[in-house]
C-alpha cells in the first residue's frame, strides 16, 4: 500500500508555479492576482480561505481578501463580483463556497466573470470540460486528477466508482475520469444516496472517489483488494482530545481500508492539499489568458 501524499505533491506543483512567477518578474510581467471573497465566519471556510491566500503568498501571486458580515444582501454581493470582474488587477475570483441560505450561489457563480472563474464552478467552464475543451477545471477534482498523474496510476480500462454527484466534485469527477485523456478512460459509475445498494457497486471499483461528506463511510468491507481509494471528505467531528475541540475526518474508514489498497490518500494531508494546488493552477493560466 502507497499513500498518495497531497502534501508532497501540492509542494511540487507550487514550486513550479513559483519559478514561473519568478520568470514572470523578471521579464517585468504581471503576477497573478487571486480574489477570494468570504461572506460570514463559518470556521471551515475561514480556514480554507486563509490557506489559499497564504499559499498565494508563497508562490508570490498577488491575494485581495474581501469579507462580508454573513447578513450581506445577495446584490451587494452580486455587485462586488461584477467590480471584480471589470477590474483589470484582479485575474482569478472565488467566491467561498457554501453561502448563507438567503444568496444564490447559483447566480453568484453565474454572476462570476468565465475567464476569471478560477473554481471551474461557471456553468460556461463545466460545458467547456465536458465537451473536452480547454477549461478552467473544478479544483478538486482537477487535484485529484494531477494525483493519479504524479503518482502514474493507470487509468485506462479500470473501473472508476465516484461516490457523491455535487456540481462541485462527484460530477466532474466522473466526467473527468471518463474522458479520452492520460488520466481519463475509465469506465465510471457514479453513486449517490438513491443508489441502491452501493457496497455491490464499490466492490467493482478498481477505483473509488469518495465525496459524500459522510465520515469513514466506505468501510473495508465495500473494497475490493488492490483498489486505488481516493478520500475527498472533510468533516469536523467533535473531539474534546484535540486542542480545537474537533477532528478531521475523511470519507473513508482510513485504518482498516488502508491495508486493502494499492493507494490512499489520507485526510488531512490528501485531496485538500491538491485542491489549492490546482487553484493556483488555474489562477496561472487566467493570468497567461487575460495577458
Ligand atoms: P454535497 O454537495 O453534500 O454532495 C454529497 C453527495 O454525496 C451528494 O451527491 C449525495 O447524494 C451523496 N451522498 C450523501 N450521502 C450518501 C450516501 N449515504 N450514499 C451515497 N451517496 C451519498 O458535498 P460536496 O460538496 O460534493 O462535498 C463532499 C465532501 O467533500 C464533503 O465532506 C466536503 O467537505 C468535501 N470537500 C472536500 C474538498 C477538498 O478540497 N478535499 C473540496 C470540496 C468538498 P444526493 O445527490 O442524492 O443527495
Amino acid at each position: 500500500m502507497e499513500i498518495l501524499d497531497g502534501k508532497l505533491v501540492s509542494q511540487a506543483v507550487k514550486d513550479e508555479l513559483k519559478l514561473k512567477v519568478d520568470q514572470l518578474r523578471q521579464e517585468g510581467k504581471k503576477l497573478p492576482h487571486l480574489a477570494a471573497v468570504l461572506v460570514g465566519n463559518n470556521g471551515a471556510s475561514e480556514t480554507y480561505v486563509a490557506a489559499k491566500v497564504k499559499t498565494c503568498e508563497e508562490i508570490g501571486y498577488t491575494s485581495t481578501l474581501v469579507r462580508f458580515d454573513a447578513d450581506v444582501a445577495e446584490s451587494v454581493l452580486l455587485d462586488k463580483v461584477r467590480e471584480l470582474n471589470g477590474n483589470k488587477d484582479v485575474n482569478g475570483i472565488l467566491v467561498q463556497l457554501p453561502l448563507p441560505k438567503h444568496i444564490s450561489e447559483e447566480k453568484v457563480i453565474n454572476t462570476i466573470a468565465a475567464e476569471k472563474d478560477v473554481d471551474g464552478f461557471h456553468p460556461s467552464n463545466i460545458g467547456k470540460m465536458v465537451q473536452g475543451q480547454p477549461a478552467y477545471i473544478p479544483a478538486t477534482p482537477f487535484g485529484v486528477l494531477l494525483l493519479l498523474e504524479h503518482y502514474k496510476i493507470p487509468t485506462k480500462g479500470k473501473h472508476a466508482v465516484v461516490i457523491g454527484r455535487s456540481n462541485i466534485v462527484g460530477r466532474p469527477m466522473s466526467i473527468l475520469l471518463s474522458q479520452n485523456t492520460p488520466t481519463g478512460n475509465c469506465t465510471v459509475t457514479i453513486c449517490h444516496s438513491h443508489t441502491y445498494n452501493l457496497k455491490e457497486v464499490t466492490l467493482q471499483a478498481d477505483i473509488i472517489v469518495a465525496a459524500l461528506g459522510r465520515p469513514e463511510f466506505l468501510t473495508a468491507d465495500m473494497v475490493k483488494e488492490g483498489a486505488v481509494v481516493i478520500d475527498v471528505g472533510i468533516t469536523r467531528v467533535e473531539d474534546a482530545t484535540k486542542k480545537k475541540g474537533y477532528a478531521i475526518k475523511g470519507d473513508v474508514a482510513f485504518n482498516e481500508v488502508a491495508p486493502k489498497c494499492s493507494y490512499i490518500t489520507p485526510v488531512p494531508g490528501g485531496v485538500g492539499a491538491m485542491t489549492i494546488a490546482a487553484l493556483m493552477k488555474n489562477t496561472y493560466q487566467a493570468t497567461l489568458l487575460q495577458g
